[in-house]
């Protein structure tokens, strides 16, 4: 067994670095709301620690090692995937909830099922599916993949005898779902209610949904200068980039290469961690919050500062105008739209050219039916699919 002298054990209960103490804003395991069936627990692991096992082993998550972040899948082996980003969501988002003293076993859980619903060709294919399913069903619901991580979780996943989907705890399922229009809220019951009440979802919710922001501007600026489509010039327009850029420059003036990048957005997400940490605190303190119940009805608590959150819009921006809009990531946008598109209309027209479990009888059982199975796909099976339907001779 393991011994710490007093003086270790203090410094372990003190520390910041100790991953067991959890503040009394904090989610608890032992306050879990449960799971939809119910189950007996588990000697060995907590419920979020369970929650994140659980999703490591679905096949949601490996599919998201071929679904595209900002660039395609085959367009490079070195470029961010939805894996890789899903990663350092979760590596960011735990570093900030240990400083914060939150629950990272549940930030953890809702960091690697943040992404799951995500269809292929990133954001081009959520955008051309919603529009499908919208022509279907007006008066539908759309297609939104904060509300397809909640479906897979839920009901899809086919992976227990006892129950469909992942049965996932009421916390983990009510950090993924991030946003929620007040139609879907209504029909969704309990896990949906803090969007009809008004109140904040979680500090461990909260902290993954800016981890996401912090992960994705800055592996975009890598995997943009990567890819040739912007480079270190015009990123100096950029106020946050600049600053960091000019301190690594003077500290290494001889720096070349990719270890600019590197070094530079390094710090950039180091310099966004400690100044989220501390705004939060002073919010924290500000509104004397001291239960889960206060941080529910208090104002989101997890913010930047206001100089770091006008620094942080601007590198958005910039990301949007100069990357997210290049003609080169347009184009793949506008192909995936095609494919997605092509692919939803001859499944609902021919339904016999679907799998036989996804053909279905009625309209309504087929939108959702087919939506499934495009959203389920990864960008090459989407690209295979779609050749195999439409070249004649494939
Ligand atoms: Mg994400």
């Amino acid at each position: 067994m393991l011994r710490f002298k007093p003086i270790e054990m203090a410094m372990l209960m003190t520390s910041s670095f100790c991953a067991q103490y959890h503040a009394s804003y904090a989610t608890k395991e032992d306050e879990t709301r449960g799971r939809i069936h119910s189950e007996p627990s588990d000697p060995a692991r907590s419920v979020f620690q369970r929650d994140r096992d659980r999703i490591t082993h679905s096949t949601a998550f490996r599919r998201l090692e071929y679904k595209t972040q900002v660039f395609v899948n085959h367009e490079g082996d070195l470029f961010r995937t939805r894996l890789t980003h899903t990663l350092e969501v979760a590596q960011i988002a735990r570093a900030i909830a240990r400083q914060l003293h939150l629950n990272e076993d549940l930030v953890e859980s809702i960091a690697l099922a943040h992404d799951l619903g995500h269809t292929p060709f990133g954001h081009a294919g959520q955008d051309a599916l919603n529009d499908c399913v919208k022509r279907y069903d007006p008066d539908g619901f759309g297609f939104e993949h904060n509300m397809h991580s909640l479906r897979i979780v839920d009901l899809l996943e086919e992976r227990y005898a006892e129950f469909p989907g992942l049965n996932l705890s009421f916390e983990t399922r009510a950090g993924i779902l991030k946003h929620c229009s007040r139609k879907n809220a209504l029909r969704l019951g309990d896990i949906a209610e803090r969007f009809l009440s008004n109140k904040r979802p979680s500090l461990e919710a909260q902290v993954t949904n800016l981890a996401d922001g912090i992960a994705y501007n800055n592996h975009d600026i890598d995997d943009g200068v990567r890819s040739g489509l912007i480079n270190l010039e015009q990123l100096q327009e950029v106020v946050l980039f600049k600053e960091h850029f000019d301190v690594v420059m003077a500290e290494y003036p001889n720096l070349k290469g990719r270890r600019i990048i590197s070094e530079t957005t390094r710090r950039m997400i180091n310099t966004l961690i400690v100044n989220l940490v501390e705004q939060t605190r002073k919010n924290i303190i500000a509104h004397d919050i001291k239960s889960l119940e206060d941080v529910y009805e208090a104002p989101v608590l997890v913010e930047f500062s206001p100089d770091m959150a006008l620094k942080e819009a601007e590198l958005r921006k910039f990301l949007l105008t100069n990357l997210y809009r290049h003609y080169k990531v347009w184009r793949m946008a506008f192909k995936a739209q095609k494919i997605i598109t092509d692919l939803f209309d001859v499944f609902m027209e021919e339904p016999r050219l679907l799998p036989p479990d996804y053909q279905k009888l009625s309209t309504d059982e087929l939108i959702l039916s087919v939506t499934d199975y495009v959203a389920g796909m990864t960008d090459r099976f989407a690209i295979k699919e779609h050749k195999k339907i439409f070249n004649v001779g494939n």
